[in-house]
């Protein structure tokens, strides 16, 4: 419950003022800031159009503004022209999608994040050691497609605790697992504890292929929703880890909302609202918190402060094919700029 607020709003008023608290961190995380860059370089160097396969990441703010600098985004590698300028999303593509290209000759940049990279040669290993393959993930997100094409003979994926039981394993003695990066830490460790119980001989990562943004992210929202009446989260439908910061305050018992940007605000919800949480997913640029925060001081005068956590200073290197090229053209990669908010104007 609230601390200090300016006043108590009482149970179904509005508020005569608010205090803002802002999640820290929130917001891009290192493979997003890379998968934009990466978009923003091709077409600086190739000139548009640059194609992408499936939203770089899951925003339609960062979509768009990428769509008006000349990406075109698509979702099969047939609607992409001969010899066009292709680009792979964050999230990852199967090995079927990358000999696709190969055999079309398509020039690829490749976004997947580092660290879903990671999760594919873990995947790949246990395949190496003789394992069959688990996934706790969540079925049709594109990173999980991505992963379950990138390890020989696929993957069993297990969404829930109850997933475990069903699964129908060649010899039980010989599996492992790995995480899409995005889960909740609490959901996936129960999954983990399910599977080790019916396996007493899997081998895995523990919770460790869940990224460091994702678990950072989760951290500082628990700790923002014990001191908050109303949590807003701004992220995409679409997206995993946004969904997973909402999900952390209703577990809570804090009423909140997962919206894309400060239009999908409903004054209503204010209502006996003193203190208002407000947080961003890796893929939401820190322009849409600012508008929210804008908004909120139209629903009451507001005063805003950070919620000191975890510093981030992450970094993903660029693909060599495109530092090469950068060099070529007489342009340093830059690595010590400050990225947060550069992307998107
Ligand atoms: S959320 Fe994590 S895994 Fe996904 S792009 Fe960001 S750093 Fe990479």
């Amino acid at each position: 419950m609230a601390e200090s607020a300016p006043v108590k709003t009482p149970p179904g008023e509005m508020p005569q003022a608010l205090r803002v608290i802002l999640a820290s961190p929130r917001g891009f995380c290192a493979g997003v800031e890379r998968a934009i860059e990466i978009v923003e370089r091709a077409l600086e160097i190739y000139g548009p159009p640059v194609y992408v396969r499936h939203e770089i990441v899951h925003n339609k703010h960062v979509v768009e503004t990428l769509r008006n600098k000349g990406a075109v985004f698509v979702e099969e590698l047939t609607e992409i022209p001969e010899g066009a300028m292709t680009v792979f999303s964050a999230h990852g593509v199967p090995q079927a999608v990358v000999k696709e290209a190969g055999r079309r000759a398509l020039p690829v940049i490749d976004a997947t994040c580092p660290l879903v990279s990671k999760v594919h040669r873990e995947g790949q290993n246990l395949v190496g050691k003789g394992r069959e393959v688990i996934m706790i993930g969540h079925e049709g997100h594109p990173e999980v497609e991505g992963t379950r094409g990138q390890i020989p003979g696929g993957v069993h994926l297990v969404s829930r605790v109850e997933d475990v039981e069903r699964l129908d394993v060649r010899d039980p003695t010989l599996v492992g697992y790995v995480t899409q990066t995005t889960l909740s830490v609490d959901d996936t460790r129960d999954v983990i504890e399910a599977l080790k119980k019916r396996f007493p001989g899997i081998k895995g990562p523990g919770a460790k292929d869940i990224c460091y943004a994702t678990q950072n992210r989760q951290m500082a929202v628990r700790r923002l929703a014990e001191q908050v009446d109303l949590l807003l989260v701004v992220g995409a439908r679409n997206s995993s880890n946004s969904n997973r910061l909402a999900e952390i305050g209703t577990t809570m018992g804090v009423p909140s909302f997962l919206i894309d940007d400060a239009s999908m605000v409903q004054d209503d919800w204010f209502r006996g609202v003193s203190v208002v949480g407000v947080t961003a997913g890796a893929s939401a640029p820190e322009r849409l918190v600012r508008d929210l925060v804008a908004r909120i001081g139209h629903v009451a005068p507001a005063q805003t402060e950070e919620l000191g956590g975890i510093e981030e200073h992450m970094q993903f290197k660029l693909p060599r094919v495109l530092t090469d090229a950068m060099r070529e053209r007489g342009i340093e990669p830059d690595d010590s700029r400050d990225r947060h908010d550069l992307h998107v104007a």
